[in-house]
This record gives structure tokens, C-alpha cells and sequence, in this order.
């Protein structure tokens, strides 16, 4: 076996084609994978139109959220647990890091290695060649953090634990405990909103109130535990919804905002929590945005960033998965299914809000 079908991304918004791209060679402690699941992102859409990625990497492999089965390792390589990996394994993997830089040494952050890359967007046509979700193949390099996937969670939701629940378990270790009387806004209803609004209930907030659209989406949220939702559809006014949620929060705001739909939400939710209250910032785009220069300090706000995620992370991530299905209906995130061939479609899909979180099935059609 030497190649592998795959969906390769050739240029901005085009027709995503079904190619044949090379399987590697596996160099010491190199994993090659099946591809069972393959969620697709937000960013997916963004590198699609061209936007977060730099230019002139195509042709890629689209796909950084994926659940595969390992079938072959070289040398020996164990899991977070450290279990060997071995042929057979359902696995999630972090992006590579390099163990050497001041990141991944001096301040233990390797999802901000100087030497990390994303999967998802890496050249089909240079070595290793696989690396994205959108293929029957996935490989992974020797350090890179790999998890093995409980029984009782599906490769869908596996796969979504490995970039959007990730990165929400990442972001609200940023944020440190929510006490019982606190209450938490979310702003977004996608997959990272969702999982932030169930994870906020799960960590025992008075109040979750999620705010986003279009309904379909905040009825998912409102399954999932949210207490109220406001439909940014109705409410078009960032100041009538600062209003909304004023008079619900005893008129000086929510304890905490977490921010999960674009930067451009950023100034709004800054302006709707609390003073002295956190906000943690995960949703991205390119565009700038202008704050109220005495904002974070008269306010005396905590404010978290958060991008990517490290082993610990993809593990919570998937516990969390594994011990709350009778709490949270997740499969409910998952919307439509598609094959390598559809991958286009579900990429326009998304683009237009008509999916949630789709999912590409390599070895299906
Ligand atoms: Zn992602
Ligand atoms: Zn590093």
C-alpha cells in the first residue's frame, strides 16, 4: 500500500477533489491510522475561504478533528497513560510539538510549541502527506500526545472532543472554578457554545444563559442545560442584548462570559460581564476590533485567551464525553454525514450555517 484516497483542498473555495496522496514511510515512533471519523470546523471553512491559513499551502488535506484506528506503529510509542499503542487502537492525537522550545520546556504549554502545526492544512504533496481528517489515512509524528477513545464514545463525537471540547476543557481551566451562585453567558451556539454551555452546567454554575442562533441550535443549547437564550436573530442590538442580560443578573452582569462565537463578539461580551468577572475569549477571525482603551482595567476584568489544547485536555475532553451522555444528548451536535467525495458540500454546508458539526465518514459512499 503505498497511496490512499483522500479529499484535497487545491485552492480558495474550490470543488474540494477526491485525489489519491501518498502514505509515508513511518520514521521512529510515526503512527499511521485509519481514518473512522472526521468532524469538520469552523476554521475548516475559514482555511477553505482562504482566510487563517497562509497563502500558497495548498493542496492540503482538510480536517483537524479525527478519530482513527491505529494501524501501524514504528518503535515504540505509548498514550498519555503510558500504554503502549498498539494496531487496533481508537485514537485522538494533539498537533505535533517539538519538546525543546521555551514553550513546551520553561512553561509546559507544547499547544504553543514555536514548532507545532496544525493538522488539516499541511501539504498533501510533501512528506508525511497525510495529515488531515479528510482521507482514508492519518499520520502522526512521534511527539504529539495520543489518547485512546473510551468504548462507549462514538468516533464523531471523538473526533469533536479533538478540537472544539478540547479547546472549551481547556479554556475553562483558564477560567479556574464557577461557584454555585455564578452565573455564565455564552455567546455562540455552535459546537465550541454547546459544549461550553453543558460543561458550565456541569461545573455546577446557578444560571447558564446562552445567547446565538439560529434556533434550531438554541434549542440544542437549551437540552443541554441552559437555563435561558436569547436568539441574536430577534435581539439584533449588542445593547439591547447587554440589556437582556442585565436585567437577569441582578443588574450588574454575568460572573462570567465565555466568548465562542468570533472576535467580533469580543467587545460585547467585555462589555456585558460583571465588573471584577472573567472572560474567556476561544471564538476567532482575522478582522480587528476597537475596545474602550480604560475597559479591562477600570472594570478590574480577568481576561483568557485560549487556542488549542495538550494532552490533558483531549483526555478530559473525552471523559467528560464518556460519563455525561445521561446528563448532555451529544449526538445531537452531530448533523449530517458525508463521504470523501461530498466534502465540498458539507464545507458549503457549514459556510451558510446549515450544519452544526458534520461528519465525514472516509470509508463510507
Ligand atoms: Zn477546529
Ligand atoms: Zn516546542
Amino acid at each position: 500500500m503505498s497511496d490512499c484516497l483522500a479529499a484535497v483542498v487545491t485552492g480558495v473555495l474550490a470543488p474540494v477533489e477526491l485525489q489519491r496522496v501518498s502514505l509515508p514511510d513511518l520514521d521512529d515512533g510515526g503512527i499511521l491510522a485509519r481514518v473512522d471519523a472526521a468532524t469538520l470546523c469552523g476554521t475548516d471553512v475559514h482555511y477553505w475561504q482562504g482566510d487563517l491559513i497562509p497563502p500558497g499551502t495548498t493542496p492540503y488535506v482538510p480536517g483537524h478533528e479525527t478519530a482513527a484506528i491505529v494501524e501501524e506503529v514504528r518503535g515504540d510509542r505509548r498514550d498519555i497513560l503510558g500504554q503502549p499503542v498498539v494496531k487496533g487502537d481508537r485514537i485522538i492525537v494533539s498537533y505535533p510539538y517539538c519538546g525543546h522550545c521555551y514553550f513546551c520546556t520553561v512553561a509546559h504549554q507544547t499547544n504553543l510549541c514555536m514548532n507545532s502545526y496544525a493538522f488539516g492544512r499541511q501539504r498533501a504533496d510533501v512528506f508525511p502527506y497525510v495529515q488531515g481528517g479528510c482521507a482514508e489515512y492519518h499520520y502522526y509524528p512521534a511527539l504529539s500526545d495520543v489518547v485512546k477513545v473510551p468504548e462507549e464514545v462514538s468516533s464523531p463525537l471523538a473526533a469533536s472532543a479533538a478540537c472544539a471540547l478540547r479547546t472549551v476543557v481547556h479554556g475553562f481551566e483558564r477560567l479556574g472554578a464557577i461557584e454555585p451562585h455564578e452565573t455564565v453567558v455564552v455567546q455562540g451556539c455552535g459546537p465550541l457554545g454547546l459544549y461550553a454551555s453543558a460543561l458550565a452546567r456541569d461545573r455546577g454554575a446557578a444560571k447558564v444563559i446562552v445567547i446565538g442562533a439560529p434556533a434550531e441550535r438554541l434549542a440544542v443549547a437549551t437540552d443541554w442545560g441552559a437555563d435561558e437564550v436569547l436568539n441574536i436573530d430577534e435581539a439584533t442590538e449588542a445593547s439591547d442584548r447587554i440589556e437582556w442580560v442585565r436585567e437577569r443578573t441582578r443588574g450588574i452582569g454575568p460572573d462570567v462570559v465565555v466568548q465562542c462565537a468570533s472576535s467580533a463578539a469580543n467587545p460585547e461580551g467585555l462589555a456585558m460581564v460583571r465588573r471584577g468577572g472573567r472572560f474567556l475569549a476561544i471564538g476567532v477571525e482575522g478582522r480587528d476590533i476597537t475596545l474602550p482603551g480604560g475597559l479591562i482595567t477600570v472594570k478590574s476584568l480577568q481576561v483568557n485567551g485560549v487556542i488549542g489544547a495538550v494532552g490533558r485536555h483531549f483526555y478530559k475532553a473525552l471523559q467528560f464525553l464518556a460519563t455525561r451522555s445521561d446528563r448532555f444528548p451529544f449526538e445531537r451536535l452531530i448533523s449530517g454525514t458525508y463521504t470523501l467525495d461530498t466534502v465540498t458540500d458539507a464545507l458549503q454546508a457549514m459556510s451558510e450555517f446549515r450544519e452544526v458539526k458534520p461528519v465525514v465518514l472516509p470509508r463510507a459512499g
